[in-house]
């Protein structure tokens, strides 16, 4: 399951959500929960402006919708989390509090990024959970959905 092919078809995933960014001046950063099955159980694009709200990112709408539909309470054991960014601290603490069995991410966020890149919340050796990390994949699309977006807002 771990090919790159099948890392692409979840980022990709997560680049459309990003891609029906609310036209709220939200920057574009979309997510996608998979079930264990491979199979996505809910998308969101980050929403912060659109809903005023600081903890609306996408990882946090998209975790939330998908334990909804999961079937297991709260818990998403077995999911993995894809999104276009690597994670905040708060995204990376939700996906570690929910029980993520992955986290896939594109673009790595040297200011902010909390899977490996400012800090690893996600693979700190004190947590009991530990979510397998890919970071990277189409790191190029990624990361330029983004720069077009602030290169528009100039
Ligand atoms: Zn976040």
């Amino acid at each position: 399951m771990n090919t790159g092919a099948d890392l692409d078809r979840l980022v990709r995933a997560a680049l459309d959500a990003a891609r029906v960014a609310p036209a709220t001046g939200d920057v574009p950063i979309g997510a996608v929960v998979f079930g264990p099955d491979g199979e996505p159980l809910a998308a969101a694009c980050n929403a912060r402006e659109a809903l005023g709200d600081p903890t609306a990112h996408a990882e946090v709408i998209a975790l939330r919708a998908a334990a909804a539909v999961h079937g297991d309470g709260w818990r998403l054991t077995g999911c993995t989390l894809a999104v276009t960014v690597e994670p905040c601290t708060m995204c990376a603490g939700a996906a570690v509090l929910a029980r993520v069995a992955r986290v896939v991410f594109g673009a790595w966020e040297p200011k902010t990024g909390a899977v490996g890149s400012l800090w690893d919340v996600v693979r700190d050796r004190r947590l009991g959970h530990r979510p397998e990390v890919v970071g990277g994949v189409l790191e190029a699309e990624c990361a330029a959905l983004v720069a077009e977006f602030f290169a528009a807002k100039r």
